[in-house]
C-alpha cells in the first residue's frame, strides 16, 4: 500500500494576514518539485480565506487549527465547520497538544471535534501523543491508545479511511527534542497495528504523520521509516524555504 506524504504546516497563533500571504509566492515557485507529496498550510482563522484564495489553481490545501462541533448557534467565541469550509478550508486539526494540554480539551471533547469535521466536510488531522512523565512510565502506547480508542469510537471503517493522525509526542513539540526516527517508527507502528486491529486492511490506508520539532536535517532520517506517512511542523513550518527543505526531504522518497 502506498500512501502519499502529507506535509503539513501549523502556523499556531503566529502570522497576520499579511505575511501570511507572503508564504504564497516561494511555495508556487518550488510547486514543480514536490509533486509526489501532499501540501497544506493550517494558518490562524483570519489567515484562511485569503490563503485558500491565493493558492486557487494549486493542490496545496488550506486548513485551521481548529472547530467547535456544533453547526451555529449560542457559542461565543467559536468557530464551526461550515464557517470554515465557507472561508475556503478543506482539513483541519483537532486535538494538538496545546488544545488539550493548555486549553483543557479531553478525549471526549476531541472526539466531538473529529466527528464533527467528518460530518462537516473536512479533512481531520487527529493528533495523538504522551507526556514525558507518561512516557518516563512507559505508559505511551497506553495513553496513545486511549486517545485513539475515543476518538475513533463507533467510527466506520470508510469514514475512519479519511482521518490523518498525527502523532506529536508532546516532550517534543517546540522543545528543539525530536524522536528519533527509531522510536518514531515504533509509536507509528503501534499506531498502525491498534488500527488494524479495528479496521482491518483499512489501517494501510491510514496515514500517520510525525511531529515533535521536525527540521529540515532530520526529516530525511524520519521520512525514511515505513510508517511514517509525512509531518506536522510546527516552528520550522514558519519559513517557507525551511517548510519547503522538509517536503523536499519527503518528496524524495518515493511511495
Ligand atoms: C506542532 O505544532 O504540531 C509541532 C509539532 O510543533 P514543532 O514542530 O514546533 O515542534
Amino acid at each position: 500500500m502506498s500512501r502519499r506524504s502529507l506535509i503539513a504546516a501549523n502556523w499556531k497563533m503566529n502570522k497576520t494576514v499579511a505575511t501570511a500571504t507572503e508564504f504564497v509566492p516561494p511555495l508556487r515557485a518550488a510547486l514543480p518539485r514536490l509533486s509526489n507529496v501532499d501540501l497544506a498550510l493550517f494558518p490562524s482563522f483570519f489567515g484562511v480565506r485569503a490563503l485558500a484564495e491565493a493558492l486557487v489553481g494549486t493542490p496545496v490545501a488550506v486548513g485551521a487549527q481548529d472547530l467547535f462541533w456544533e453547526e451555529s448557534g449560542a457559542f461565543t467565541g467559536e468557530v464551526s465547520g461550515t464557517m470554515l469550509r465557507d472561508a475556503g478550508a478543506t482539513m483541519v486539526i483537532v486535538g494538538h497538544s496545546e488544545r488539550r494540554h493548555v486549553m483543557g480539551e479531553t478525549n471526549e471533547i476531541v472526539a466531538r471535534k473529529l466527528s464533527a469535521s467528518l460530518r462537516d466536510g473536512l479533512g481531520p488531522i487527529l493528533c495523538v501523543g504522551e507526556l514525558l512523565s507518561e512516557r518516563d512510565a512507559g505508559q505511551e502506547k497506553a495513553v496513545v491508545e486511549k486517545q485513539l480508542a475515543t476518538a475513533f469510537h463507533g467510527m466506520a471503517a470508510d469514514v475512519a479511511a479519511g482521518v490523518v493522525i498525527a502523532y506529536e509526542p508532546v516532550w517534543a513539540i517546540g522543545t528543539g527534542r525530536t524522536a528519533s526516527p527509531q522510536d518514531a517508527e515504533s509509536m507509528h507502528a503501534s499506531v498502525r497495528a491498534w488500527l488494524s486491529g479495528r479496521y482491518g486492511n483499512v489501517a494501510d490506508e491510514i496515514r500517520i504523520l510525525y511531529g515533535g520539532s521536525v527540521k529540515p536535517d532530520n526529516a530525511a532520517g524520519l521520512i525514511d521509516q515505513n510508517n511514517v506517512d509525512g509531518f506536522l511542523i510546527g516552528g520550522a513550518s514558519l519559513d517557507p524555504a525551511s517548510y519547503v527543505a522538509i517536503a523536499e526531504a519527503a518528496a524524495k522518497v518515493s511511495r
